[in-house]
């Protein structure tokens, strides 16, 4: 088989239906809050990187993912296959759908508690036939064993594999080992790193060839062996932050097994996630690769000189 024919992404992971309330402040433990507008939205990182890989960076997309019996699972499958994503859909008669409970503030903030249900059923004997795949994405909201079984398997199988260690835990060795490609926020390498001192210490602590650092607002840093490529963020009014790392995630595959040398996979990546900061809800959030490329082709707001200043100043590497 000729890479060509390889550059489908699959993605296996958590699929979601977000409860989203908005509200002035995000509550502090203890305290209740008396919110506003409240709307469901498909969600679960697995499921908008999916979304992001196909509907924002135009990818040959499919998806493995585990969903009850329950009326929970019909948006999600609606939003999935409405974006094109070929679905592997695994049926637990036993376990709800997965739900998210996202508290939005009038500032972007967000708190969300995930009851992961179907999502903890995905194992390892589900992963369907890799022929044809170029690229796995995964995060952890499934099990890790299942994780690293499918790591195994790609691995075996000759596909690159890119994590996304959200939500943060501990990582093995054995599974960092597997991976071409590790996407994380500050708190994710902090937990991954073993809480590093600073930046630098903690993308050389990383044994991956390729640690991505998504830094919000600020852009995002990538160190490739000893290289270190830094993109600022596109300046956007931002309305609701929640998918921007998945976007973020979806889009830079997405580029990848589209061959994109990484430094414009990245830029790629922060267009795509800065619109899906200007709009609401997750997956609804995630713009047209159409969207994307205008951003793009926009000299005039993409991130100039000073902001590659700046963010280098701040990273202080
Ligand atoms: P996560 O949601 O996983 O914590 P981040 O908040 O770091 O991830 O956001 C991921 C990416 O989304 C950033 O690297 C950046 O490119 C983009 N992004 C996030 N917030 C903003 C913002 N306010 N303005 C522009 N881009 C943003």
């Amino acid at each position: 088989m000729t890479p060509a024919h390889r550059r489908a992404v699959l993605v296996a992971g958590s699929a979601n239906l977000d409860f989203v309330v908005r509200a002035a402040h995000v509550p502090a433990p203890g305290e209740t809050v008396l919110g506003r507008e409240f709307s469901t939205f498909p969600g679960g990182k697995g499921a908008n990187q999916a979304v992001a890989c196909a509907h924002a960076g135009g990818a040959d997309t499919q998806m493995l993912l585990a969903l009850g019996e329950d009326d929970f699972a019909k948006p999600i499958e609606a939003s999935l296959l409405d974006a094109g994503v070929q679905l592997h859909t695994v049926r637990d008669a036993q376990l709800p759908t997965g739900t998210a409970f996202i508290c939005l503030s009038d500032d972007a903030e967000n708190a969300i508690t995930v009851a992961p249900g179907a999502n903890m059923a995905l194992r390892a004997e589900h992963l369907p036939a890799l022929e044809g795949i170029g690229w796995l994405l995964l995060q952890l909201e499934t099990p890790l064993e299942t994780v690293l079984a499918y790591a195994y398997a790609a691995r075996a199988a000759g596909i690159k594999i890119a994590l996304n260690a959200a939500p943060a835990q501990p990582l093995p060795e054995e599974l960092l080992a597997l991976l071409d490609v590790l996407i994380v926020n500050e708190g994710e390498l902090a937990v991954v790193a073993g809480n590093p001192p600073d930046l630098a210490t903690g993308l050389a602590r990383v044994q991956v060839p390729c640690v991505i650092v998504t830094l919000g607002a600020r852009g995002c840093l990538a160190r490739v062996g000893d290289e270190i490529l830094l993109q600022p963020a596109f300046r956007i009014a931002a309305l609701d932050t929640t998918a921007a790392g998945d976007t973020f995630c979806g889009a830079l595959v997405a580029a990848l097994a589209h061959d994109t040398p990484l430094a414009d996979a990245l830029l790629t990546a922060s267009a795509a996630s800065a619109l899906a900061c200007t709009r609401l809800g997750a997956q609804s959030s995630i713009p047209t690769f159409t969207e994307v490329a205008a951003l793009l082709s926009d000299c005039a707001r993409r991130p100039g000189d000073d902001a590659h200043t700046a963010l280098a100043a701040w990273c202080t590497l």
